[in-house]
């Protein structure tokens, strides 16, 4: 409503009246004294005040309750000026305020004199409560938003940022140095640009997935990934989804932060894969990089090799330094190995002291040389282990891929073996694998899974060899020795097959075994008239560290009911030298068992005449090689007088193995030895013959 309307009241009544009532909006005309002189039906409707009850009032009297505006937009209109659009509160006839949308023009006469004013109002109470709701639902969802702990914006068809919400708004300004650059105004896709550095990736499949879901190829799409800003690192899932429905296009971003969730995970997979003491790729991860390198080095075409180290002689550090220094020291040989290799390499403790290098290309055998060579001078410096300095090396067992293997678990054993023999020849080296070894292996896991079936099979046996007082010549005890008769093989001698018992542990079950045939033996001897006889029975490394071994040998002389007396427990001497302490206990223990001990294969070890005169010992067994020695080596012969001087100054017998000539024995019987053993007076023979032996002796 425009400029001012030139009509005579009178006019205005009769013309527009009929018209008037019929309209949607309430128009009131009044003076120039503000008394309503025109007030339509809807006016009445509106208002509730009927034009009878109106006309001819002051307008003022209905509106006591409307604001100041009212009166300052009248004023105006009456002083010509109209008002166009104006949104008022006014009065109802039950004291009520409406909303309304209020313009109103001046009135003038035919000569242009105002008359009045037309005022025309629009009833938007239903509008303006529908605002309102709309505002306060419009609130009500964005505290709600704002509350969520996802990070949550909106962008628009362009990728710019219309809205975000409270906590990824924060965390813009926590994380980022531009945090405008990732709220409103700004445009999302660049501030996916990574150029460079960590997450380059990620960003980029990140951007083509928002892409696409703003081009319509997809609805929605989720990528977790991690958020490297220079503060700090998060992890989120993102999530983008398409809104088109109806009005603009609009995209929502929603980032659930899983930060905490990526460490948990992280700190269980470094639990899971790496070595706590070391951390270092434990086995399990190894086999998974592993596998991969071999992956990649079939697809290439490349060679990768596998070093498999082990340290020499850790026990001992261990038992002699303690546990702390031992962990110390493969703390300190795992720093050494990996810097011995470049980042792309794996170093991995496998346990105790065995480690793996992986490489993953080799383009010759001189490069595994070399670090093979490096790894061993890295090793060579000596350590210091609180206070002591300690020197340490390794054995290295080198397998190559694809010539010595093609998967994980075959060049591992490879590279084993391979350790095995460097460690063999001489430790300190590294070995490359060769097929014989190979061959060797197949050999002795053939030999060993024989060996566990041997005592269930009744395939060991016991030879017997007689053993004679040089003074008397009489036998005063046998030596039983195993045999193995190997369904393939033959009768085997314990040379072939003792150490496999030793190193798999089935010595203990096969030597109880043996203590318990040869007392039975014994004691069916005795029964059987014969002559009693001491019976010397060989105790290996592994029965001597078994913790039940004096209560075995109780219970077979229990159960065999052979007297003590009658058995002799012979132990080599470097079993004892190596640890005197704990097996001076030990022996002293079984001595109180009434049996007799005897030291084997004396003079190969370490003895101190010191440690010699402490032992509980009734007989010295002087290794055979002195008696090879004899007449050709003065080393020889004077070992041999030296051995049974000392042994009758402090107490033992003195027993000779291995006579075979009777120079030997004639030697042996000038210089005071009290018995012998050897091939001269028997081989070691199985039970009939041996019965046979004895039976003889005793009929001359
Ligand atoms: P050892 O206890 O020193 O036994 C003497 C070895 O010398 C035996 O070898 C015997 O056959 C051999 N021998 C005997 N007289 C002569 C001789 O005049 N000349 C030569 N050159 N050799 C002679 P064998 O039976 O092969 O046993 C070898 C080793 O195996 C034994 O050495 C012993 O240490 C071990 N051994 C044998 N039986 C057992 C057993 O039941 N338990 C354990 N733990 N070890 C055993
Ligand atoms: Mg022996
Ligand atoms: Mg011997």
């Amino acid at each position: 409503m425009t400029g001012s309307v030139t009509l005579s009241l009178a006019g205005l009544h009769s013309a527009l009246l009929p018209l008037l009532d019929g309209w949607p909006l309430a128009v009131v005309g009044l003076d120039l004294d503000e008394k309503i002189i025109l007030w339509n039906r809807t006016a009445e409707q509106i208002f509730g005040w009927t034009a009878a009850e109106t006309i001819g009032r002051f307008h003022s009297d209905f509106q006591k309750k409307s604001g100041p505006s009212l009166r300052r937009y009248l004023k105006r209109v009456m002083a010509g000026e109209s008002q166009a659009n104006k949104e008022l509160r006014l009065q109802t006839r039950q004291g009520q305020l409406l909303d309304v949308n209020w313009s109103a023009t001046p009135l003038r006469d035919n000569a242009g004199e105002p008359v009045g004013v037309l005022i025309l109002i629009d009833d938007i109470t239903i509008r303006k409560q529908l605002e309102c709701a709309q505002v306060e639902s419009e609130r009500f969802s964005r505290a709600i938003v704002d509350a969520l702990p996802q990070h949550i914006a909106i962008i628009d068809e362009t990728g710019s940022i219309i809205a975000v919400n409270k906590a990824w708004r924060d965390f813009a300004r926590a994380n980022s140095e531009h945090p405008e650059e990732l709220c409103e105004g700004a445009n999302y896709l660049d501030a996916c640009d990574v150029q460079e550095g960590e997450g380059v990736q990620e960003a980029e499949a990140y951007a083509q997935g928002i892409r696409a879901v703003m081009n319509g190829t997809l609805i929605e799409f989720s990528l977790e990934y991690a958020c490297h800003s220079p503060i700090s690192q998060c992890w989120f899932n993102g999530r983008v989804t398409r809104f088109s429905g109806g009005g603009p296009l609009r995209i929502v971003i929603t980032h659930d932060n899983i930060t905490e969730l990526k460490l948990a995970e992280k700190a269980i997979q470094q639990l899971a894969q790496y070595d706590t003491l070391t951390r270092l790729p434990n086995r399990m991860l190894l086999q998974d990089r592993l596998g991969q390198v071999l992956a990649k080095a079939k697809r290439e075409r490349q060679r990768a090799a596998i070093l498999f180290l082990d340290l020499d002689r850790f026990k001992l550090i261990n038992d002699s330094l303690g546990h702390a220094a031992g962990d110390n020291l493969l703390k300190i040989v795992a720093a050494r190995l990996n810097d011995c290799v470049r980042k792309s390499d794996t170093v991995a403790r496998l346990g105790g002291d065995e480690f793996i290098i992986v490489l993953p290309s080799v383009p010759q055998t001189e490069d595994v040389t070399l670090i093979a060579q490096k790894v061993l001078q890295a090793l060579a410096r000596p350590v210091d282990l609180e206070g002591q300095e300690v020197f340490t090396s390794t054995s290295i067992g080198i397998a190559m891929y694809p010539a010595d293997g093609r998967d994980v678990d075959s060049l591992i054993r490879c590279a084993d073996m391979a350790m095995y023999r460097a460690k063999e020849t001489g430790r300190n080296k590294y070995q490359f694998f060769s097929e014989e070894m190979n061959q060797q292996m197949m050999q002795r896991l053939a030999m060993e899974n024989g060996l566990r079936h041997a005592l269930e099979r009744n395939e060991l046996q016991l030879h017997f060899q007689e053993q004679t007082e040089l003074a008397s010549g009489k036998i005063t005890g046998v030596e039983v020795l195993l045999r193995w008769q190997h369904p393939e093989l033959g009768l085997l001698a314990p040379p072939a097959f003792i150490h496999l018992a030793e190193e798999t542990g089935l010595m203990v079950a096969i030597g109880e075994w043996v203590l318990r045939t040869a007392c039975a033996q014994n004691r069916s001897w005795q029964e059987s008239g014969l002559p009693p006889l001491r019976i010397t029975v060989n105790i290996s490394g592994r029965q001597l560290n078994h913790s039940r071994l004096v209560e075995t040998i109780a219970r077979i002389l229990d159960e065999t009911e052979l007297s003590p007396q009658w058995l002799e427990l012979e132990i080599t001497e470097n079993l004892i030298s190596n640890n005197i302490e704990s097996t001076l206990e030990l022996l002293q223990q079984l001595k109180n068992l009434g049996v007799s001990l005897a030291i084997d294969d004396f003079g190969t070890g370490f003895s101190s005449l010191k440690n010699l005169k402490r032992l509980p010992i009734d007989r010295l067994k002087i290794d055979h090689s002195f008696l090879q020695g004899l007449g050709s080596s003065e080393d020889s012969t004077a070992i041999i007088k030296t051995i049974i001087g000392m042994a009758h100054n402090l107490g033992p017998r003195v027993i000779a193995e291995g006579v075979e000539t009777n120079q030997q024995r004639d030697f042996l019987q000038e210089h005071g030895c009290d018995e012998v053993q050897g091939y001269y007076f028997s081989r070691p023979v199985p039970h009939d013959e041996f019965c046979k032996l004895l039976r003889t002796i005793r009929a001359t």
